[in-house]
């Protein structure tokens, strides 16, 4: 256990998250006078600053000092200094807005945050692209719409989304449907006079609905919202254990393009550890019938850090998803929350390695180019294994710019579905942007008996910012 040693509290948040970021196998809580600390416990014992400074700098000064002592005291850096905020590319993009240079924004993140020379170019260049990709678009008129499917065939181990196992929601899911067409009227209504620009299906794992119940959903879609001027229309089929002919036929039936298959992992012994119930070759063959069914627009996602992978696994992985070359890659950075299965994963697999690394993310960056990928979208979240980020890579004309408008918080998102989360983004006068939100219920049943009062919810919502 490590034990935090601050006086003022509001600070305490900096401090959990740096030290966690140094000691990420450790726990940490703050020193109180009843604490029961034993000779195997660490005390890090942290100043704040004195200076008279605004909110934002103290905040800044305190990670900046605090960040310097963790580094001398460990001998480590993080790729990221002491930056702990989700959407580093979210400063560069400011930045490019602001007209600031190359420079500006290389020294924003490296001597002004101390992150490495790599991540500040990451960061810049993913900006480059999403700022490039957004002018196309006059996303300041239009805005998404997100429909959750909190369903999957059996739940992932790390798995911190809302979702819930089929084998026991089966005879759930069509009332789930009705409530949430019922959203979708109401949002369809809402929004009518707006033009329309992505559409994302996600979860959960959307393809555990049946052919019948994606038709279902799908032309709901269609027979609500004006779907002429939609740029883009995805479904996260993720688990291919869920990918069957009849499914994807509906949804080329609906002009789907774009889908995510994702393995996570090329490696059959880690897909057990990790509870995915998939193999690889079932990776495979939904990606070649995906494929042979005119699917010009696929993503696979997979994660880095996973118990007992190392450089050597990482790189079996990347070679079979080059062999496929999917039209992107989204890499992720093992996250684990606590809403995952976080202790018994901790003592099952204490012995493996939970960690990421800078040769394992530049392997992935590596192939990435080699498959003539490149990134445009990012994000950070905390407790990364390794203290780095996920990136979205993309051949040229396939980014997904859902991804990239959920990122930079630059359009409204209507969310319906348990545990979705609307987000609207008001753009004021002096250029700036204010954004909101308002959630739904997670639990599935609780969302199907309580749909009247989602909808309400949106309904006070909208009538209070309009
Ligand atoms: S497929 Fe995704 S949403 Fe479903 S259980 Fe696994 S991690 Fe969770």
């Amino acid at each position: 256990m490590i034990y935090i040693d601050i006086e003022d509290m509001t600070f305490y948040d900096d401090a959990n998250v740096l030290v966690k970021s140094f000691y990420p196998r450790t726990e940490v809580a703050v020193l109180r006078a009843d604490s029961a600390v034993t000779e195997d416990d660490m005390i890090i014992k942290v100043t704040v600053p004195e200076k008279d400074l605004s909110k934002k700098e103290s905040h800044n000064e305190f990670k900046k000092n605090l960040y310097i002592q963790l580094s001398n005291e460990t001998g480590k850096t993080l790729p990221w200094g002491f930056l702990t905020g989700v959407r580093p590319s979210k400063i560069a993009y400011t930045m490019l807005e602001e007209g600031c240079t190359r420079k500006d924004i290389l020294d924003e993140f490296t001597v002004k945050h101390l992150a490495s020379e790599e991540k500040a170019l990451l960061a810049l260049n993913v900006a480059s692209t999403e700022k490039d990709i957004l002018e196309s678009l006059d996303y300041k008129n239009g805005y998404s719409l997100y429909i959750g499917i909190p369903f999957c065939p059996t739940t992932c181990l790390y798995c911190s989304f809302t979702s819930y196992s089929l084998a026991s929601y089966k005879d759930k899911v069509d009332r789930y449907l009705d409530a949430l067409i019922k959203e979708m009227e109401y949002v369809s209504e809402l929004y009518k006079d707006k033009r329309l620009d992505t559409v994302y299906f996600g979860g959960g794992t959307p393809t555990t609905l049946e052919p019948y119940q994606l038709d279902r959903l799908l032309n709901a879609l269609y027979r609500l919202f004006p779907m002429e001027n939609v740029r883009e229309l995805t479904v996260e089929a993720g688990r291919p254990d869920s990918i069957t002919a009849d499914k994807l036929s509906v949804l080329r039936k609906y002009g789907v393009e774009r889908i995510s298959i994702n393995p996570q992992t090329m490696n059959d012994e880690t897909l057990k550890i990790i509870g995915r119930r998939h193999s690889v070759a079932q990776v495979k063959e939904a990606y070649s019938l995906a494929r042979s069914m005119g699917f010009n627009n696929i993503n696979m996602d997979i994660i880095m850090g996973l118990p007992g992978e190392g450089i050597r696994e990482v790189e079996n992985t990347l070679a079979q998803i080059k062999e496929l070359s999917p039209d992107s890659l989204t890499v992720h950075s093992l996250a684990i929350k606590r809403a995952a299965a976080l202790n018994i994963w901790r003592d099952k697999y204490k012995d493996m390695s939970l960690e990421n690394s800078t040769e394992v993310m530049s392997l992935t960056e590596k192939y990435a180019k080699d498959m003539n990928l490149f990134p445009y979208y990012m994000y950070r979240q905390k407790n990364m294994a390794g203290n780095f980020e996920n990136v979205g890579y993309a051949a040229k004309d396939m980014e997904c710019i859902y991804n990239i408008l959920i990122m930079e918080e630059k359009q409204t998102i209507i969310a319906c579905g348990a545990g979705a989360s609307t987000k609207v983004v008001f753009n004021n006068d002096d250029g700036t942007t204010r954004i909101e939100r308002v959630e739904n219920v997670k639990d599935v049943i609780t969302y199907c008996d309580r749909i009247d009062e989602m909808i309400e919810r949106k309904k006070e919502f909208f009538a209070d910012s309009f």
